[in-house]
């Protein structure tokens, strides 16, 4: 970073280390002084969430689902809870994500169309142009709009 012999370069990257460090330090004030927002149910709930006996369920069909299983036997989707820290079951997850990108409506937010797009030139760069193509004819179409189930893909 100080490799370069002109005074005024050393001078302009201390100035821009500067700036970013003062940029860290208020972005981490900023998220240790954010309001909690509290649980949306109650003390009650939170405690049946807890317990042990306590099933899970398909986070996109809200089927229960048996211990250890991988995948919902309802819709298909990957539902275990380790899934996206095993190679081979994280395709999976990664898969339902790009699908939903061009098949699902979701939130039509810049910030979600921006995840998509670094999302697909980072992990599959052949077929991003295919893919964001199909992502943007989508988004085009599903602006507004409530999301029914239907449009999800639940069966
Ligand atoms: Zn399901």
């Amino acid at each position: 970073m100080f490799a370069a012999s002109d005074p005024d370069m050393i001078v302009a990257q201390i100035a821009i280390g500067g700036l970013v460090l003062v940029g860290l330090w208020r972005l981490v004030g900023w998220v240790r002084d954010a309001p909690t927002t509290p649980d949306p149910w109650d003390a009650e709930f939170e405690q049946k969430l807890q317990e042990p006996e306590t099933q899970e369920v398909c986070h996109h069909c809200s089927t229960p689902q048996p211990p250890g299983a991988w995948f919902c036997s309802h819709c298909g989707r990957a539902v275990g809870p380790y899934n996206n820290l095993m190679p081979y079951v994280q395709v999976f997850s990664e898969g339902e994500v790009f699908r939903n990108g061009v098949t699902c409506r979701f939130r039509n937010r810049r910030l979600i169309a921006t995840g998509f797009f670094l999302m697909t030139l980072a992990i599959n760069p052949l077929f991003a142009p295919i893919y964001l193509f199909l992502l943007l004819s989508h988004l085009k179409r599903s602006r507004g709009g409530p999301v029914s189930a239907e449009d999800q893909g639940v069966p």
